[in-house]
């Protein structure tokens, strides 16, 4: 839950955050903008309603709603491919997409630090990733997430990267 008890009796609609329209837009107030943690907004891409709590999340919405405040005639939908990123001891955990679901797919062996987790049904769309240690890794999973390239595909070019002639680099080298 956000914290919004300071905006109750505001005339600001609340939904576990500001509601907001799909350019971040508080719903009946489109001179008031809210940005990050506090926004709920209507994604136009994904038909729903998302709040969300990263650091990139905000970042990018300010953008946006920065260039609406500028250009009011011309705004912007937000959408985004969701990524948060986190270092935990010497694992530099990244995220894109949505994760969670029961369909996943392991790529490359947690034993040696750096691997992946491949959301979405082979045959499906890749939904989202969970990378390791593994930059290069996280460079095709925000491509196939973004474009809706299928799992299986996701799935055979992190593969090939583990390939000795793919000379990816070890760890160490890899941050
Ligand atoms: C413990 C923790 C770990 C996290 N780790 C990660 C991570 O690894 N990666 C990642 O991407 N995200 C992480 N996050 C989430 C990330 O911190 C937030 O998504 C991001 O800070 C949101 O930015 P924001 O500007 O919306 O809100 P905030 O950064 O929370 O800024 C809101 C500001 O408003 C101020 N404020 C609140 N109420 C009032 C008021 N009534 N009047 C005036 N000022 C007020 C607050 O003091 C604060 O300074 C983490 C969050 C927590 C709590």
């Amino acid at each position: 839950m956000v914290n919004t008890e300071w905006l109750e009796g505001s005339g600001i609609e609340l939904d576990n955050g500001v509601t907001c329209d799909s350019g971040l837009r508080a719903i009946g107030h489109p001179e008031i903008f809210a940005v990050g943690d506090i926004a709920r907004w209507a994604s136009a891409s994904r038909n729903v309603s998302l709040r969300l709590e990263h650091w990139t999340n905000a970042v990018d919405q300010a953008r946006v709603v920065a260039h609406n405040i500028v250009h009011p005639d011309d705004c912007e939908d937000y959408d985004t491919t969701e990524y948060v990123w986190s270092d935990q001891y010497d694992w530099k955990i990244q995220i894109v997409g949505h994760t969670g679901s029961d369909h996943w797919t392991m790529v490359g062996d947690p034993a040696q630090d750096r691997f992946a987790v491949v959301y979405g049904e082979s045959q499906g769309q890749a939904e989202g990733a969970v990378i390791v240690n593994w930059p290069r890794a996280l460079v095709d999973a925000r491509r196939s997430v973004a474009s809706r390239a299928k799992a299986d595909e996701l799935i055979h070019r992190l593969r090939a990267l583990l390939e000795p002639s793919s000379t990816a680099p070890a760890k160490a080298a890899a941050r």
